[in-house]
């Protein structure tokens, strides 16, 4: 993915079948990514990115107060997510083993032995939901190797701050971002199927579109799903 840097600001720059620029500020960490014609020259972009620095900067505050709010303390009454699901938090203290349990569609009861520190809190809900997750990705690499006709040596969850997920294809390893684990299904299905196809095309290109295509006729709804609301996007006319 070609990158320019502007100031302080690292901008993706990705070239389109488009007639219009497109900028925008994403999740999971307030990416900053700018979509321009196919044709259009690095010096034009860099331009076009100096006259919107004021804007970016404006976005990326917009951001950064937005992640402050949703600062989790772990407390009772307090959202989760979890497989696309919200959910409240209730902590329990108990003299028996810390453990996380679902409780119906409404609770996720976590039970810790009195006196455990408060940041233990936020340690066991991580490894809670990497437990969670690898059970829902094992089947689903399994079944989309198949149908792709791809095999991968090694995969993993990882905490990731940028990115969804990755494919070192030289390894043929897959990466997935922990934070899936409290997306639905679909968005993590389209995030397998996107890391196993960049074994057979490496770029975002028509070839990777068509594969995706190909295997996957509505990737385009569930990746807008994952990536839905973007705190900030603008369009300008090139
Ligand atoms: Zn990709």
């Amino acid at each position: 993915m070609p990158q320019i840097t502007v100031g302080e600001y690292t901008i993706e720059v990705v070239r389109k079948n488009i007639k219009n620029l497109h900028l925008g500020v994403y999740p999971p960490a307030g990416r900053i990514r700018l979509a321009v014609p196919q044709q259009l020259d690095d010096e034009t972009i860099r331009l076009h990115i100096v006259s919107k620095l004021g804007w970016i900067k404006k976005a990326i505050a917009q951001f950064e107060q937005a992640e402050r709010l949703s600062k989790l303390e772990y407390i009772t009454g307090e959202s989760h997510y979890l497989e696309g699901k919200r959910y409240l938090l209730n902590v329990i203290s108990d003299a028996g083993v810390n453990k996380i349990e679902l409780r119906g569609n409404t609770y996720i009861d976590l039970y810790e032995k009195p006196g455990t520190d408060f940041g233990h809190r936020s340690i066991m809900m991580q490894e809670w939901y990497r437990v969670r997750l690898k059970v829902r990705v094992e089947p689903l690499l399994t079944k989309w190797q198949e149908i792709i006709g791809v095999q991968i040596n090694d995969w993993a969850i990882k905490q990731m701050k940028t990115r969804w997920g990755t494919c070192n294809i030289g390894a043929k390893r897959i990466w997935i971002n922990l934070e899936l684990a409290k997306k639905p299904e679909e968005c993590l299905e389209y995030i397998i199927v996107h890391e196993l196809v960049h074994l057979l095309e490496k770029h975002h290109n028509d070839n990777f579109r068509a594969l995706m295509d190909k295997h996957m006729p509505d990737w385009r709804v569930r990746k807008d799903r994952l990536n839905k609301s973007p705190l900030s996007h603008e369009e300008w006319e090139y």
